[in-house]
């Protein structure tokens, strides 16, 4: 057995490359650092030969020669160090490698490998274990399996202390696996467990995993390693390894243990083993203002954390602030499963498919009625293209958790959203993610902060509006619904009992009979607490007008819902002029329709609340059509509901106290949506205010004065 070494010499902690030098640069003790490696050497010289390659000085991290390559017979696939710290040590190995009569491979000069530290031999020699996540690109275990004809298994690290396969996994003699499993993601995980049988897994624990007790170095039936517990040495034991500490904490300053130290040159070749890497790839493209609104690092940040890789396969910047600019991409993954997870994620951010990968959408038919097939692509609230026969159609009836049905006609295939519950048996829905792009409209960070066209709410952001802009806030959408209003437009409210709690029922009311309201949408609560405080001046039982609390008066809503009841609707109370006030009585009187959705908390109900949840829905997207602005004031199960159904493009905005709620109505990631954190109450009274201002005069463009967000 044979093992290449290199003297500590040059060794020190100079810079910061991984978690643990930080705080230990400048700070490693040369005679230390030397003894502790002589040891190692002496002990290892026992069972095996060393080979040494001289220290250069500058290159302090050369001594972890476990990073030079990876041996495999007499080939070896040499590093591709990602910092340029180490760089410099690539022509070294090279060199050594070369003289000492190995078949050198080299990957391409962008495509980084961390060698052994990053690949390691099944002891049985079945198969690579190969990390990446961190050092290694996933896209370089293809090479791997194509040089040195053998099945790669790609583990993903997702621990940052753990950014080398070695420094987590070890596999050791007679098919046991030392491991931390907590450094992969779940997806290797589970490759693992289906490798390594349970009783042959070996799972450290986080304090034995710190102290780098998995870049052990396994002969025979030795196991040399930093530190251990008692428990993990009794745990090795059993499975007949007898473990030899060796401190090295001095290059554990620097990131490395035992295995760093060493590169193990007899690797033998399984001729019988002759397989691939499962590395899967396509290539995408994305478009738009790619930096200055996030989409590059969303879309690869989207890769990594679905467990995949990706590789800028072309970037043209766009030249001025306002022009867009391209990327054309290389996702990778172990697995075709987990890379249409990732081209989903992608695709509704907006990437495309590239052109030489581009076919006609997949569709698969319904079998069972109300249940589409497995691998269904669910809709976002982006419109949507599918490719049919070569041409993209554009999805009908957009909005977001629902899958697309392909219709054929006459005049050629269309496609539409529709919900689980309208599937059919025979239908065809389109599944996986070919033939699919969204469209979506990026924006420069920087062009928000200027207003210029005149329907144009992203000067505000797609965020939470803090108490402080409440009034900028407010001044916009006066003007927004007065326009909308001039030009026939349709404002929808979406509104909770809390309207009629905080008193601002009169002013919703005085908006919808001053025509600034086309539809209300709700549940029972706004219409059981409005015709309350009409018929009896509560609301919840609290006299509105001194704030204090009625006397029998917690049973006046009861006594509400009876009095319509006993009409037979709302538009019958009016019309025998029993209700004669408050927000339905003004929509009664204008012709302006609303939809009441059911909930388990509501009494009555109210004659017109729909208990049947499927029905309201169809009642709710009918009447959504066509709108321009939708207003949704402190109704957290509303306002959510109402938000699914509608598509982008659509301004949107959310009032409520609580921020948790109108967080989650603007992560809709769209620049329409606006999210006002006030009382409910002083929104609309302030709305009320400026519309009246805006009463009688020209409305124009507004000049707003830049805040800060
Ligand atoms: P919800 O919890 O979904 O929403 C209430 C929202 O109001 C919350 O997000 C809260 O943060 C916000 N809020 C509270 N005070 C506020 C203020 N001063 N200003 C701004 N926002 C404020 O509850 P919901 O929509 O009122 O009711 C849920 C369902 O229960 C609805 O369908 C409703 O019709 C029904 N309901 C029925 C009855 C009844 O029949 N008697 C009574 C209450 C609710």
């Amino acid at each position: 057995m044979r093992f290449l070494m290199c003297p500590p010499d040059a060794y020190d902690v100079s810079y910061v490359i991984n978690p643990w030098m930080e705080g230990n640069v400048k700070k490693s003790s040369p005679q230390a650092a030397m003894g502790q490696w002589l040891e190692l050497t002496r002990i290892l010289k026992e069972r095996a030969e060393i080979e040494l390659i001289p220290p250069q000085p500058g290159l302090p991290d050369l001594v972890f020669t476990a990073n030079a390559g990876l041996v495999l017979g007499n080939v070896v696939i040499l590093s591709r160090f990602l910092h340029p710290e180490r760089q410099g040590e690539e022509p070294h190995f090279k060199e050594w490698f070369l003289k000492h009569r190995y078949k050198v491979r080299e990957l391409p000069k962008d495509l980084p490998f961390k060698g052994a530290g990053d690949a390691l031999l099944d002891r049985e020699g079945r198969w690579l274990w190969a990390g990446y996540g961190f050092r290694s690109e996933l896209n370089s275990h293809p090479y791997l399996a194509k040089w040195l004809d053998i099945e790669v298994i790609s583990l993903r690290l997702i621990d940052k202390r753990f950014y080398h396969l070695d420094t987590c996994f070890c596999p050791l003699e007679d098919g046991f696996l030392l491991y931390y499993p907590s450094a992969f993601d779940a997806y290797s995980n589970r490759l693992i467990e289906m490798r390594v049988p349970e009783e042959k897994r070996i799972a450290v624990v986080e304090n034995d995993a710190a102290n780098f007790a998995c870049n052990a170095l396994n002969l025979d039936c030795a196991i040399f390693l930093n530190k251990a517990s008692a428990q993990l040495k009794e745990k090795l034991g059993v499975a007949g390894f007898d473990v030899r500490e060796v401190p090295i904490t001095e290059f554990m300053k620097a990131g490395g243990g035992v295995k760093c130290l060493t590169l193990r040159l007899t690797e033998p070749v399984r001729s019988e083993i002759r397989a691939g890497a499962t590395v899967e790839s396509r290539l995408i493209e994305l478009r738009g203002h790619l930096l200055d609104s996030g989409l590059l690092d969303g879309a690869l940040d989207a890769t990594v954390e679905a467990g995949g890789s990706f590789q800028i396969v072309e970037f043209n910047l766009g030249k001025q602030r306002q022009s867009t600019s391209s990327a054309s991409i290389k996702i990778s993954a172990p697995s075709n499963d987990v890379l249409e997870k990732i081209l989903g994620r992608l695709i509704d951010l907006g990437a495309v498919l590239a052109p030489s990968e581009l076919k006609d959408a997949r569709l698969e038919t319904v079998t069972q009625a109300g249940v589409a097939p497995e691998d269904f692509y669910a809709t976002t609230i982006y419109p949507t293209e599918v490719r049919l026969n070569g041409h993209w159609r554009r999805v009908e009836r957009q909005r977001m958790d629902s899958v697309i049905v392909v219709i054929d006609a006459a005049d050629g295939a269309s496609a539409v959203c529709q919900l689980l519950r309208e599937l059919e048996v025979g239908d065809r829905v389109v599944t996986g993610v070919d033939g699919i792009r969204t469209v979506r409209k990026t924006e420069s960070r920087d062009n928000r902060g200027s207003p210029s066209a005149a329907d144009d709410f992203k000067f505000m952001g797609a965020g939470v509006s803090s108490e402080r802009r409440v009034e900028l806030v407010v001044e916009r959408i006066a003007w927004e619904m007065r326009r909308i209003r001039d030009q026939a437009g349709k404002v929808i409210v979406v509104a909770g009992p809390v309207v009629i709690h905080t008193g601002a029922g009169e002013h919703l009311a005085r908006l919808i009979r001053e025509g600034y309201v086309q539809t209300l949408l709700g549940g029972n609560a706004i219409a059981v607490h409005d015709i309350e405080q009409a018929l009896f001046g509560t609301s919840l039982g609290v006299d509105l007008r001194r704030g204090t609390p009625a006397q029998g008066g917690h049973h006046h809503h009861l006594r509400a819902i009876n009095t319509i009841r006993r009409c037979g609707s709302i538009a019958r109370a009016v019309e025998q002029g029993i209700l004669t006030s408050g927000i339905f009585y003004e929509c009664v009187r204008k012709g302006v329709p609303f939809s009441l959705a059911g909930s388990i908390r509501d009494d009555g109900p109210m004659p017109e609340t729909r208990m049947d949840l499927e029905h309201a829905q169809e009642e709710h997207a009918k009447l959504l059509a066509g709108v321009d602005l939708i207003l949704m004031l402190s109704s957290m199960l509303h306002a959510i509901g109402v938000g699914n159904m509608t598509p982008a493009g659509v301004k949107l905005v959310c009032v409520d106290i609580n921020p948790a709620v109108v967080t989650k109505l603007s992560d809709r990631g769209s620049v329409e949506s606006i999210g006002v954190v006030t009382d409910v109450g002083l929104f609309l009274s302030r709305l009320v205010q400026q519309l009246g201002k805006l009463e009688g005069v020209y409305v124009q463009q507004p000049t707003f004065q830049q805040t800060e967000h």
